[in-house]
């Protein structure tokens, strides 16, 4: 599954350079989580490291995007395969 911003956020920064694939950037008012490329950090950590640093703990993983470890998987390597060397 992806994760989520909730409105929860207080914009302190901190998640943002802690993602392994730039899935995260701020939006019109709060940061926000690209859900095709949250891969729950799967092939890079061993847990989501937005939800490790955020202090007010406002990154559930997000409904709308229900993915097994299997399916995280393979957007990893899909964004492996395209990003830009
Ligand atoms: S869980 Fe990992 S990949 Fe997903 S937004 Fe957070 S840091 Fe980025
Ligand atoms: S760490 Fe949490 S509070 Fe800070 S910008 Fe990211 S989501 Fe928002």
């Amino acid at each position: 599954m992806a994760l989520m911003i909730t409105d929860e956020c207080i914009n302190c920064d901190v998640c943002e350079p802690e993602c392994p694939n730039q899935a995260i950037a701020l939006g019109l008012e709060i940061y926000q989580i690209d859900p095709h490329k949250c891969t729950e950090c799967v092939g890079h950590f061993d847990t989501p490291q937005c939800v490790q640093v955020c202090p007010v703990a406002c990154i559930p993983a997000d409904p709308q995007h229900p993915e097994d470890r299997a399916t995280l998987w393979q957007k990893f390597q899909r964004l492996r395969a395209t990003a830009p060397t």
